[in-house]
């Protein structure tokens, strides 16, 4: 088959492979639309410590069933599915407390060890694999990963009815956090970014309220701060200012990916004084089937989200594409999928 395939960071070709094997609890999947993630970028450049080169990347996908092995139930050739990537080992100490997400042995489809959906077929667990509504196309399908992620974020705040939300970034996860809010009891919600075309897009495409990333511009909206503040651009220096937004008692999440190692730092005897709640959410956990319940409810745009779709072949021309930030979601159909 033909997959996309990072020998190692900054080395990436678009190659036949052998197909997968199935596998006796495996499933073989026949991919129809892979979404291209800020971790892919990081995988390609060598800033993802858990992965293992070489690998075929790709943990947002959907596709078509065509095999399934001999111990696998209740999913069968030609089932509609999503997956959700992540392979935790179920036996360490925070497996055991039904914590995979932040597994000590953690792994994922496409992102630590195990090949991903850039390629035209790929071998997964049964239990990671979703059936999909019969109304969600597969560019649909490829949205419930990063959805997921944004249900966890928000599993993590437990917003209440009528609480207010800002949310830092306006790219891919910044803008499915923003539709997320009004399904959650929203009532205001405002996105800031310092890319004013970015804004403008969130503005046109999504009907949501932009501000620039000044303190001040932020204020104009709030002025005693947010309940949920929600960072979404992976740059430390916002996760450190974006605390200056959050009103008393209120949250912070930090939803980005920041370089590790980098320190953000805080004024304690605020965090003390205000009772603020700084918050990690980390991938997925539990959310992978309410992310299916939620855009099949409308909660998101999925058609204004998708800007780009490429070939496997053109996956460099993809990844460009998602660079220079001039789409939103950037996806992968497998050539005849
Ligand atoms: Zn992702
Ligand atoms: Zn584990």
């Amino acid at each position: 088959m033909k997959a996309v395939i990072v020998d190692k960071p900054g080395s990436v070709r678009v190659d036949s492979v052998p197909d997968p094997e199935v596998g006796p609890d495996n499933v073989l999947i026949r991919v129809k639309a892979s979404g291209i993630c800020g971790t892919d970028i990081h995988i390609i450049d060598g800033e993802f410590p858990p992965t293992v080169y070489p690998i075929i990347p790709g943990h947002e996908f959907g596709g078509e069933v065509v095999e399934v092995g001999g111990n696998v139930a209740g999913v069968a050739a030609g089932d509609r599915v999503g997956v959700d990537p992540t392979l935790s080992c179920g036996t360490c100490f925070f497996c055991q407390r039904g914590q995979g997400n932040i597994c000590e042995r953690w792994n994922g489809v496409g992102v630590g060890s195990h090949p991903g959906g850039f390629a035209e077929y790929v071998s997964v667990p049964a239990r990671t694999v979703y059936p999909l509504p019969a109304s969600m196309n597969f560019a649909t399908a490829a949205l419930i990963e990063p959805v997921s992620c944004v249900v966890r974020g928000f599993h993590r705040l437990r917003p209440k009815v009528g609480d207010t939300y800002l949310i830092y970034g306006a790219g891919p996860m910044g803008l499915l956090n923003a539709q997320l809010a009004p399904f959650n009891g929203a009532s205001f919600r405002a996105l800031s970014d310092i890319n004013q075309s970015r804004l403008e897009r969130a503005r046109d495409a999504f009907d949501i309220t932009v501000t620039g990333a000044s303190f001040a511009d932020v204020r104009e909206h709030a002025p005693r701060g947010f309940d949920h503040v929600i960072e979404a651009t992976g740059v430390t220096n916002v996760a450190e200012r974006a605390i200056e937004a959050v009103i008393r008692c209120g949250n912070l999440l930090l939803f980005g990916v920041c370089p590790p190692g980098e320190t953000a730092a805080y004024d304690a005897f605020k965090v003390y004084n205000e009772e603020i709640t700084i918050l990690g959410t980390m991938a997925v956990l539990n959310s992978y089937g309410p992310a299916i319940d939620v855009l099949k409810a409308g909660a998101i745009d999925a058609a204004a989200m998708v800007t780009h779709t490429f070939d496997l072949d053109d996956f460099p021309e993809a990844v460009a594409t998602v660079r220079a930030g001039s789409g939103m979601k950037v996806q992968v159909v497998p050539d005849g999928a």
